[in-house]
């Protein structure tokens, strides 16, 4: 048997991966999945799905960079690199980031730690792509403490991205878990399906639309309060 519960004791960080294609487009999303698997000389991996834009920016350029994201990142900054594509979203435009001396971008808002990677081996494994590869750069970028998967899930309320190599179909989730509400607050809330993000309000407008994913009105549930 496989009880699903038992990759949820896994421990994790939370990555940004960034890459360019060969015309010179900055792509990135983020990952759970980085992690040295060597250490002399000093290796590294990252797991990605096929479908990721950065994937294929990888598999062309064969060199990828790694944010280390520290527990100040904001849900802003994981929505558009985690929820969103970059074959739609320039994700670099408003994010602030760096040339590394490979002329790959490595996002600087709430990095802990940078490397970047020369890839080595691919090893298909099905619905992704395993990047294993050679540390070229690796600096300490802040003494912040690195965001854990754990610490996304329980305190900011993250949900896992569908294309992320931990997603499990989640249960819809009970109402009743949520912090309780003010007094003043509104009745109802409006839980993304996509994100998790929740608005509270008694309604959304027609050309609401989800400020972490992007999705409009039609995606979210009502959630009672
Ligand atoms: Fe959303």
């Amino acid at each position: 048997m496989i009880n699903r519960s038992a990759f949820h004791k896994l421990s994790y960080g939370l990555y940004l991966v960034t890459a360019c294609t060969p015309d010179g487009k900055k792509v990135g999303c983020v990952a759970n999945t980085f992690q040295q698997v060597a250490s002399e000389p000093p290796m590294v991996s990252v797991s990605l799905n096929k479908q990721n834009a950065t994937t294929q920016a990888i598999l062309e350029s064969g060199t990828y960079a790694v944010s280390v994201i520290g527990q100040s990142a904001t849900m802003d900054l994981i929505g558009l690199f985690g929820f969103k594509t970059s074959n739609e979203v320039d994700k670099f435009a408003e994010t602030q980031h760096e040339m590394c001396s490979a002329d790959l971008p490595i996002v600087l808002e709430h990095c802990v730690a940078k490397f970047v990677v020369e890839v080595r081996e691919r090893v298909d494994v099905g619905t992704h792509i395993m990047f294993v590869g050679a540390v070229t750069e690796a600096d300490v970028a802040a003494d912040d403490a690195p965001m854990t998967y754990a610490y996304y899930h329980e305190v900011l309320r993250g949900k896992t991205p569908p294309k992320a190599a931990s997603y499990v179909e989640e249960a819809p989730a009970n109402p009743a878990s949520e912090a309780a509400p003010a007094a003043d607050a509104p009745k109802y809330g409006w839980r993304c399906k996509l994100c998790g993000y929740i608005e509270m309000m008694d309604e959304l407008p027609d050309d609401y639309t989800c400020p972490i994913c992007g999705v409009g009105k039609d995606m979210f549930e009502r959630i009672e309060l």
